[in-house]
């Protein structure tokens, strides 16, 4: 596989947080990581950070490899880093890249429409909601869905969503 460096996508994550530059690729991350154990080494995040280093654009946002997805925010990797790299947070910055180009998962597509539409990351579908009257639970209350929506629209949010939706037929 040929690998090209891309520098302004390497200057632009090295600028959006400097504790990048502190790593020296010993591996505690990847050692301690829950979900590198569960992936057999699949998911690693000391080479995410070392193909951030190296700016290798190709292969963090349009291969994904390794996905950065995987990622479980669990923090454990931060708390243990010797150099007080912030992964999650570079981590975070190329979820944002990945999400501008489109290529992020499906399911945080749907999850996106659902904030936007109904204001809930998760909906409530009829079984969920007859088990909550059986159990006699109080009514769900709804979300002031226009507030959400004006603040998402101010934040650029609509725009992804509804680019997803034509491209994927989602909704449509
Ligand atoms: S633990 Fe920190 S210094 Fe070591 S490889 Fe991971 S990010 Fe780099
Ligand atoms: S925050 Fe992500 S990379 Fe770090 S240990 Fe947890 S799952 Fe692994």
């Amino acid at each position: 596989m040929t690998l090209s460096i891309d520098f302004d996508f390497r200057r632009e994550i090295q600028e959006f947080n400097f504790s990048l530059n502190h790593c020296y690729q010993c591996a505690t991350c990847s050692g301690g990581c829950p979900v590198a154990k569960m992936t057999n080494g699949r998911y690693n995040p000391r080479k995410i950070i070392e193909s951030a280093i190296l700016g290798l654009r190709d292969k963090l946002i349009v291969k994904q490899e390794p996905n950065v997805w995987y990622c479980a925010t669990c923090q454990k990797c931060v708390e243990q880093c010797p150099q007080r790299v912030e992964l999650t947070e570079i981590f975070d910055h190329v979820k944002n890249i990945c999400v501008m180009e489109g290529n992020y998962p499906e399911a945080y597509k749907l999850q996106g429409k659902s904030v936007f539409e109904q204001g809930l990351a998760v909906p409530f579908n009829p079984a969920i909601l007859r088990r909550r009257q059986q159990l006699g639970l109080p009514e769900i209350q709804t979300v002031p869905i226009a507030e959400i929506q004006d603040l998402l629209i101010e934040l650029g949010f609509d725009k992804i969503i509804h680019r997803e939706s034509k491209k994927e037929g989602i909704g449509e």
